[in-house]
């Protein structure tokens, strides 16, 4: 049979994907957050130059190995057009969460130039242009919360909002990277045994929406998938009403910071029964409103009593 252009790029992204896993693994005991200035190093990149650039980062090759653009008119990027910051320092420690990302993007590119064939390099990046940005935003989210790390972190608080709140300090990332971490290969086994739902939602004119989710577990892919005609349970734009978790449940979101509530969800919309859960919320931002959410299944469906 012979090797087409998508299985050559899913075997390449496979080996990057091996790769970041090892490098995560490498760090398993340390502090948090991750030291990106040594990832760079070990991969030959030298600095981080501040610019005004079109796109929001860039990765290009110095006398000295490589160098990794950041634009100055990017999100939360406050330092001035001329900075340059070595990868010998430790001083990528004042870079805003949006940088650290792009930096990993960056890095992830990196590694994928280095696993690709030699040869026919840039033909083969940009005739997969698109699943290379995809791939190397999985990377970033695999290089900023390495599996073991988050493991020790998460603990048994994986469904507590407010939980992964601190985590997203802890990791210095955004709420879409670590929701959107749980989605990858990697952990599918590590959080095989609980069930429940994490959500990032935010408000718009009519309702607060989630944003990003994933399910754990075959319940809570049935309630949160299945049950309300969703595959998968991929929740993107689905309003928190909706979901027919409580009827208070948008009052709850608006007007507190934080909380936890037991509540009884039905089970589906033409059944009696009931699933008993654990909601909590955590407030990110008043205005324009963004939470997280977490949904703890604490047992099976049981007859409305
Ligand atoms: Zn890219």
């Amino acid at each position: 049979m012979p090797i087409t252009k998508k299985t050559k790029f899913r075997a390449c992204s496979d080996r990057v994907f091996r790769t970041a896993g090892r490098v995560g693994d490498a760090l398993t005991g340390r502090d948090l957050p991750v030291p990106l200035h040594e990832f760079a190093k070990s991969r030959n990149i030298q600095r981080l130059r501040f610019e005004p650039l079109l796109s929001t980062a860039g990765l290009a090759k110095s006398q000295d190995g490589f160098e990794i653009y950041l634009n100055t008119e990017g999100p939360g990027v406050d330092q001035k057009a001329g900075t340059v910051l070595d990868a010998g320092d430790d001083n990528w420690s004042g870079l805003a969460t949006p940088s650290r990302f792009s930096v990993a993007h960056e890095i992830a590119h990196l590694i994928f130039k280095e696993t690709a064939e030699e040869g026919s390099q840039s033909d083969f990046f940009r005739e997969n242009a698109d699943k290379l940005e995809v791939a190397c935003n999985e990377i970033a989210r695999m290089l900023l919360i390495p599996k073991q790390l988050l493991i020790r972190e998460v603990g048994d608080r994986l469904f507590d909002a407010s939980h992964l709140g601190r985590l997203l300090t802890t990791f210095r990332v955004s709420a879409e990277v670590i929701v959107r971490r749980f989605r990858l290969a990697d952990l599918k086994s590590v959080f095989g045994n609980v069930s429940g739902l994490i959500a990032l939602a935010r408000e718009d004119e009519k309702a607060i929406r989630i944003v990003d989710s994933h399910s754990f577990g075959h319940l809570a892919l049935e309630r949160f998938g299945s049950a309300l005609g969703r595959s998968g349970g991929r929740l993107e734009g689905c309003a928190i009403q909706d979901l027919r978790l409580h009827s208070d449940v948008d009052r709850w979101l608006r007007q507190e910071e934080k909380g936890s509530q037991e509540i009884r969800v039905p089970w589906r919309t033409d059944a009696p029964e009931r699933l008993p859960c654990e909601l909590s919320f955590h407030r990110i931002c008043r205005v324009p409103l963004v939470l997280l959410i977490g949904v703890k299944i604490a047992g099976v469906p049981e007859a409305n009593a």
